[in-house]
């Protein structure tokens, strides 16, 4: 099966305690989670600097952009090229579900999100590195 993500998501994925934009949202986002959870070896990552699996459950979600806030479009684009960059992902290829999952534990460490996610609002919860450090744990 194939999941479309776009960049920062893809760390999202790993601090996501069932916090969101709406009831639809949160299930979507629970599904791309239990995904990236599973041991299937064949889930296919499409990564985007768009519109995604999870924004297309959002209310957020304009015809053309997001529509979060009046910045907020220009914001998750950003977060999405600092992800790519950092994990050196391309926006438009697809890689394997634990190529990413590989990537993220080798190059990303908790405190790499206040650069990385810096201005999200979820950010503060604390939940994200907790989930950044809790998949190193396991992986490493
Ligand atoms: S707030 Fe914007 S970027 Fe985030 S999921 Fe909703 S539409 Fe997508």
């Amino acid at each position: 099966m194939k999941r479309v993500i776009r960049g920062h998501h893809l760390l999202c994925i790993h601090g996501f305690k069932g916090m969101g934009y709406s009831p639809t949202f949160v299930d979507e986002m629970s599904e791309i989670v239990k995904d990236f959870k599973s041991n299937r070896e064949d889930i296919e990552i499409e990564v985007r600097a768009s519109f995604d699996d999870a924004c297309f459950a959002c209310p957020h979600k304009g015809e053309t952009k997001c529509e979060k806030s009046k910045d907020s479009n220009q914001h998750v684009l950003s977060l999405d090229h600092r992800v790519m960059n950092h994990l050196d992902i391309k926006a438009g290829e697809i890689y394997n579900k634990d190529e990413i999952i590989s990537l993220t534990v080798e190059k990303v460490s908790p405190h790499d999100l206040d650069i990385l996610c810096d201005g999200c609002s979820w950010l503060s919860f604390g939940v994200c590195k907790e989930g950044i450090q809790d998949l190193k744990e396991k992986i490493q």
